[in-house]
């Protein structure tokens, strides 16, 4: 298996993924826009046969139609989607695995937070989590704001009790490439986060469409603020020196909302 990231070029700065398995089938994730998805299919040689949605956002599914058309693939996403996810045609259910190939598989994470019918998919190789696809759940260096049905309570839960206790090495790949601004973010709060500092650098320099930097699990423990709810120096910023660990994380959201 192969993952593919296609950077969109537009100015929500969107990521698509193809998943490329060895019998030349792919899957393909969030299609933003047909033309891109076959381009990609053709420089790589692989056949359409499933859509997965992370979630309703019509900047994660605009692709689905075209695609269904030529290529009359299946789409997989949420139950809560229907109705919203164009040609849905499976629902996934939290914990279900999903076989690809020899020795890999995906499992569902019902992710609620940012949308109420968003799915996080971790990929398994040889029992061992490899890499998460994160939607607009998580991001790389922070979360997805719950502006369009989202809760910001629900999206802590989800973030903590799923993704906090993933393996270190597990990759992210995220739906949006919002790296640079997260960690400008990181270092307003945090301004010794040296590890912010480094990745920053690179961030700035780096070309999304031709080598999109990519974050560890044990990476956004470094620099993730809402990683980092126990950071006494976070905290001292945020004038919340005793919250709890939930109310650190709502006020990082609500503080990120007008930064
Ligand atoms: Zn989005």
């Amino acid at each position: 298996m192969k993952i593919h990231p296609i950077y969109t070029h537009n100015s929500l700065r969107n990521f698509t993924y193809l998943i490329e398995l060895s019998d030349a089938s792919c899957l393909v994730l969030d299609p933003w826009d047909d033309k891109q998805v076959n381009e990609a299919l053709q420089q790589h040689q692989l056949n359409l046969s499933v859509i997965i949605n992370t979630h309703e956002h019509w900047d994660h599914t605009q692709g689905n139609q075209a695609l269904v058309d030529q290529h009359q693939c299946e789409v997989w996403a949420h139950a809560n989607g229907e109705g919203k996810i164009p040609c849905l045609t499976r629902s996934l259910t939290a914990h279900e695995s999903i076989p690809l190939e020899n020795n890999i598989e995906l499992k569902v994470l019902d992710t609620p937070g940012h949308t109420f019918a968003h799915l996080c998919f971790v990929v398994f190789e040889q029992g061992q989590a490899k890499a998460v696809f994160t939607g607009d759940t998580l991001f790389n260096a922070g979360v997805g704001n719950c502006h369009n049905g989202g809760d910001p309570a629900v999206l802590y839960q989800t973030i903590t009790e799923q993704f906090h206790s993933l393996p270190d090495d597990v990759i992210v790949y995220p739906g949006h490439d919002y790296l640079e601004n997260n960690l400008r973010f990181t270092l307003d709060l945090e301004a010794s986060n040296g590890m912010a500092a480094q990745w920053l650098e690179k961030a700035v320099i780096a070309d999304p469409a031709n080598n999109p930097l990519l974050t560890t699990i044990g990476d956004e423990h470094q620099f993730n603020t809402f990683f980092r709810l126990k950071n006494p120096e976070i905290r001292t910023t945020l004038g919340l020196p005793d919250s709890s660990e939930k109310d650190i994380f709502l006020a990082l959201r609500a503080r990120r909302n007008s930064w």
